[in-house]
């Protein structure tokens, strides 16, 4: 969500006549957009600031802004600890930026813009994307009060963006390139559920899907130039026998889910106030499995929420082995200020959570090296992004199961092309292979093994 954010404020300033640096060190303007999920995201933003600030010495025309959840939750306070911050933008008021800017050129400084929670949001519909992925957000805040979550304070209430919106945007995207979408919502599969997204004459897709999301997803199947959409976070409750069939039936939708479960044990989870039961998250991924046989899943997990047991700390660890999951996010629990948890005493000291953590990294390891295993010898479509970070060489891309393929370029492989690449070995994150084809060319390539 911070991704596509800052995209869209690099868009703005774009299109307001500046130009955006390649290398931090020269731009004239920086903003930090920053993250308030985890104390440490909240320290880094603080530290980073701190040294852009301190910069000032040297280059006292360089102005600093900050955006984000962090400025949402600290407000007007933020310049005690900053006094040499230019500007602070909350969550719903992104939109301000660009004549914010304005304003600090012209000599003041210190603006603040945060905006009530249930402020109407500007909604970001700009984009700075280069490549042919792009992230279009379509819901905004979230209702669900997670006890440990900051979002919903710093977010706001949900707001749900209108379909053709997101459908002019979407094709605008395509018609620049763009193959693949994401769609993001912090609870993305309650689209449309507190506001009408829809007219009452829109038509009904060719499979008369009934809820806001599925419609959504097969009117963005149906946008040319589009081969993929995923979408994230995902919530149990949302994995509707209807959305179910629109995963397995529309192409386009890769077979790939971000489904948080957070807990295996249903105290923590009802403690959590995640609104679903151990047996409930496994029902909807078995639903999704026995729909979808190629169907690939990763998740978020937290260790050491207050008053987590041992024994409940191995539900975690079995519900990781029977979900099977891809990979997984693992958070060692910190609590947020202003968050019903924050009340709970904080009883699972850090070396235990440092264990907890390290165990469930080492268990997903060997699974992943299992799961991926049984990949070689597959042949994967591979979106192609271009040379590997680490060795540029080799060419990456993901394929549908958002699973990180790594090949040896050949002649007539672009980035955005999609790749058929025979997997040859795996690592528990990445895959390693050779490019057989391209889908839409008339490339083959023989190999004699
Ligand atoms: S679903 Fe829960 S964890 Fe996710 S943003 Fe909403 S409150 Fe936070």
């Amino acid at each position: 969500m911070n991704v596509r954010d800052s995209d869209a404020v690099a868009a703005m300033l774009v299109a307001a006549g500046y130009q955006q640096a390649v290398r931090e060190n020269d731009a004239d303007l920086v903003i930090v957009n920053s993250c308030s999920v985890r104390g440490k995201a909240e320290d880094k933003a603080i530290g980073k600031l701190g040294l852009l600030c301190a910069g000032k010495r040297k280059r006292p025309d360089r102005k600093i802004g900050l955006m984000g959840c962090m400025a949402q939750r600290i407000g007007e306070d933020i310049f005690k600890k900053l006094p040499l911050l230019d500007f602070s933008v909350g969550t719903r008021r992104c939109g301000a930026i660009p004549q914010m800017v304005r304003r600090v050129l012209k000599g003041e400084t210190n603006i603040c813009e945060i905006s009530a929670a249930e402020a109407f949001p500007d909604v970001p519909d700009t984009h700075n994307e280069t490549g042919h992925s792009a992230f279009v957000t379509i819901l905004l805040g979230c209702n669900r009060r997670c006890a440990y979550c900051i979002v919903p304070d710093v977010r706001g209430p949900e707001y749900s963006r209108p379909a053709h919106e997101i459908l002019a945007e979407i094709s605008t995207l395509a018609s620049h390139g763009i193959r693949e979408v994401t769609l993001l919502g912090q609870s993305v599969m309650n689209y449309g559920k507190m506001n009408d997204v829809w007219h009452s004459d829109d038509p009904y897709g060719t499979n008369g899907y009934k809820e806001p999301f599925t419609r959504l997803l097969e009117a963005v199947a149906s946008v040319p130039g589009i081969n993929r959409i995923r979408f994230t976070s995902g919530h149990p409750s949302g994995c509707t026998d209807e959305l179910v069939h629109a995963m397995r039936s529309l192409p386009q939708i890769c077979n790939h889910l971000h489904l948080p479960f957070q807990s295996g044990s249903d105290r923590v989870l009802k403690m959590m106030r995640r609104g679903y039961s151990r047996a409930d998250y496994l029902d909807a991924v078995k639903r999704l499995r026995s729909a979808m046989p190629d169907f690939s899943l990763t998740t978020d997990v937290i260790v050491g929420f207050p008053g987590e047991t041992d024994a409940e700390f191995e539900e975690t660890r079995s519900l990781m082995e029977i979900a099977a999951f891809d990979n997984a996010f693992i958070f060692k629990y910190s609590p947020r200020p202003g968050t019903p948890a924050a009340e709970m005493i904080d009883d699972v000291n850090d070396a235990e959570k440092m264990r907890r953590n390290q165990i469930l990294l080492a268990d997903q390891d060997i699974r992943g090296q299992k799961l991926n295993q049984a990949l070689v010898g597959t042949v994967q479509e591979v979106l192609v992004d271009g040379p590997s970070l680490r060795n540029s060489e080799r060419w990456s891309g993901r394929t549908p199961g958002n699973k990180i393929a790594v090949f040896t370029p050949v002649k007539g492989v672009e980035p955005g092309s999609i790749a058929e690449v025979r997997i040859k070995r795996v690592a528990p994150q990445t895959l390693y292979g050779e490019i057989r084809g391209v889908l839409g060319s008339n490339l083959i390539i023989e190999y004699s093994d």
